[in-house]
């Protein structure tokens, strides 16, 4: 039986975090096997809110080495470079003759950009769901893991897929929203302030790259309160995160010692945190060095990226063989 196409995307917009890690990457590489899986840096889509290019390639790079460190096998999957697949720019352009302007000025994430970057407020940013329909169904891809700010998107995707089979012909699948892990995991910015994101404050953000005493810098940092003021409290989110990223990175034990000191009202957060910090660098260290060594492998980079383009042009120049056949935009 052929494997169910599986299509995702990470911006090239810094280095990645615990939450792109625990959020995104590590069920990628449990994909891996079971998918036909595409992976890629979407470096167009971060052009739209990083203008300045200067620190492009570095973050491309990063992003791939990072993602192979993390444990993706690019012989396994498709890893590849967004802007090294052209096609994906043609069928871009087709779908954007089947989305309404009306449409498009309604999606939060569009309202929210514009609220942020008043200056800039391009057409790239208007049509960005576009481009993301388009990065989908130049595979056909028919399941797509996303966070929750992702599903408008993805509705969108269907919208612009059913409008084109209508229009021209039963082409593209309808691409479903994946988690394959129940649990979808979202961790917190470790100041209490929304979540964890590559470019917001980077104190409180733990970067893959980050080194030992760094990592012990700012999860020390992390806010905190005055403890539970009864047995069995509900933990506040900010403190339920750092029990989230020590079930993450630290044994059972550890975990149930400190469930057990919060539930009894004897959490010592500094000790937490120190406990915290010491299996969080033991865990991101082999991580870092094998990014690393990767990114300062030049030609191994360009190897994995020129395979990685050859595998996903492949799949997308047959869509697009489809796509202008059943069109007619073939002469
Ligand atoms: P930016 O701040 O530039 O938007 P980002 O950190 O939000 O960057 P994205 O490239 O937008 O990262 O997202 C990559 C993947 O990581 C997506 O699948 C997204 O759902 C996931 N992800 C990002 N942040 C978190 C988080 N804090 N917790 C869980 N998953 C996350
Ligand atoms: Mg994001």
């Amino acid at each position: 039986m052929q494997k169910e196409v599986v299509l995702s995307g990470i911006r090239p917009t810094g280095f990645l975090h615990l939450g792109n890690y625990f959020g995104a990457m590590r069920n990628y590489v449990r994909m891996q096997d079971e998918y036909n899986c595409y992976f890629f840096v979407a470096d167009w889509h971060s052009l739209t809110t990083h203008p300045d290019t200067k620190a492009l390639k570095t973050s491309v790079h990063r992003v791939i080495a990072e993602n192979i460190a993390c444990g993706l096998d690019p012989q396994k999957v498709s890893l590849y470079v967004q802007s090294d697949v052209p096609e994906i720019a043609e069928l871009y352009l087709y779908l954007n003759t089947l989305a309404y302007k009306g449409e498009l000025e309604k999606v939060p994430t569009f309202k929210d950009k514009v609220r942020l970057q008043p200056d800039n407020v391009n057409a790239g940013l208007l049509t960005y769901p576009v481009l993301m329909a388009a990065d989908i169904l130049i595979h056909r891809a028919v399941k797509v893991p996303v966070g929750k700010d992702q599903e408008q998107h993805l509705e969108m995707a269907r919208n612009f897929a059913d409008r084109f089979n209508h229009r021209y012909g039963e082409v593209f699948p309808q691409p479903r929203a994946f988690n394959f892990s129940k649990e979808l995991v979202k961790i917190l910015s470790l100041d209490g302030n929304g979540k964890m994101s590559k470019s917001e404050n980077q104190m409180a953000t733990i970067y893959l790259s980050d080194e030992g005493e760094l990592v012990k810098k700012k999860i020390m940092k992390a806010k905190t309160d005055g403890g539970p003021a009864e047995d069995n409290a509900e933990k506040p989110d900010y403190i339920q995160n750092l029990f989230t990223l020590m079930s993450l990175v630290s044994s059972d034990d550890v975990v149930k010692k400190f469930e057990v000191d919060y539930s009894q009202c004897n959490i010592r957060y500094g000790d937490l945190k120190k406990q915290l910090a010491e299996d969080m660098a033991v865990f991101l260290k082999p991580i870092r060095e094998k990014a690393t060594a990767i990114q300062n492998d030049n030609a191994y980079l360009q190897k994995i990226m020129r395979e990685g383009a050859e595998k996903a042009r492949a799949s997308a120049r047959a869509t697009i063989n489809i796509v202008r056949e059943s069109m007619g935009v073939k002469y």
